[in-house]
């Protein structure tokens, strides 16, 4: 079974405007030279993205189920659309198709008691899996006032993808830091924990901690960053995260991130064909270890 650990679906107005101008600043760049029309922030060419599109990609790619992991930036800036009717739209879309979709939940910890609540709503109705985290947004994950959202996490059994690695904006690229994770992963030592990214240019952390905490795994998505021009750096990557971390390594893509510079086909049949590991070793990567996580 072929499992990409990370995806993404969203309504532009599910996220706020300082995450989608950070987002779009090239593009916005180029718009005074290609007097590209001025709802471009409205309008931009992923401001939709719903399961149908990402199931014609899946199905192109021969993916066979994919993980959603909303991103909830709604405290660092109000979203029109807010974290529960953001929620409410990814299971309810994922529901749609059991068999490929496999929705996390995606909740900001600062959220405090609503954070609670929202979680608990989810699981009563969808039992999910797990929880997508963006330290960025402005906190460090072992801060005391989180202890209570840690303490859920841990009583639902989720597993936690925590983005770590390249952040823009508003947002605090080394709030996103492996390390900061210490004090939670000590504190709940069966808790599981994908840092995204291998942790970005933070991934010497990832490797240390992969060394101490035996829960702790990590996902490959945006390494096609470095495509289609050095895919030398991405199999030295992709190598040196199986060397150290074995079959804790999780397939991602980030999709729709990434698409436009380096197609989600091409970036699935890089890691499927490209030489730097050993079979087994893929098929632990492509979906045997999401497989064993999910319980699948
Ligand atoms: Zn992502």
């Amino acid at each position: 079974m072929i499992i990409d650990g990370h995806v993404h679906m969203w309504l532009r107005p599910m996220y706020p405007d300082v995450i989608i101008n950070a987002y779009l600043e090239p593009w916005l760049a180029m718009s005074e030279f290609l007097d590209l029309s001025r709802d471009m922030e409205d309008n931009f060419p992923t401001s939709e993205v719903r399961p149908e599109l990402l199931l014609g990609y899946m199905n192109r790619a021969k993916v066979d189920r994919s993980v959603v992991l909303p991103l909830d930036f709604g405290l660092v800036q109000e979203p029109k659309v807010g974290v529960e009717a953001l929620n409410d739209w990814i299971f309810g879309s994922a529901q749609l198709y059991p068999d490929k979709l496999i929705p996390f939940m995606g909740i900001d910890p600062r959220r405090g008691e609503q954070a609670i609540r929202l979680m608990r709503k989810y699981h009563s109705q969808f039992e999910p899996r797990g929880i997508k985290v963006y330290p960025p947004n402005g906190f460090y994950p072992n801060e005391e006032r989180l202890r209570p959202f840690w303490d859920e996490v841990r009583d639902m059994d989720l597993i936690v993808v925590s983005h770590a690695g390249a952040s823009w904006g508003p947002l605090d690229e080394e709030k996103g830091r492996p390390i900061h994770f210490k004090g939670v992963l000590e504190r709940y030592p069966d808790m599981k924990l994908i840092i995204a990214h291998l942790g970005g240019k933070y991934r010497a952390e990832t490797y240390e901690m992969a060394r101490e905490y035996e829960n702790l795994y990590t996902d490959c998505s945006a390494l096609q960053g470095w495509l289609p021009s050095d895919p030398g750096t991405v199999k030295d990557r992709l190598g040196e995260a199986l060397a150290v971390m074995g079959d804790k390594v999780i397939f991602g893509t980030d999709w729709p991130l990434f698409d436009l510079a380096y197609p989600y086909e091409s970036w699935c049949a890089f890691v499927r064909e490209q030489a730097f590991c050993s079979e087994e070793q893929r098929e632990q990567l492509m979906g045997g270890t999401m497989q064993r996580l999910l319980g699948l």
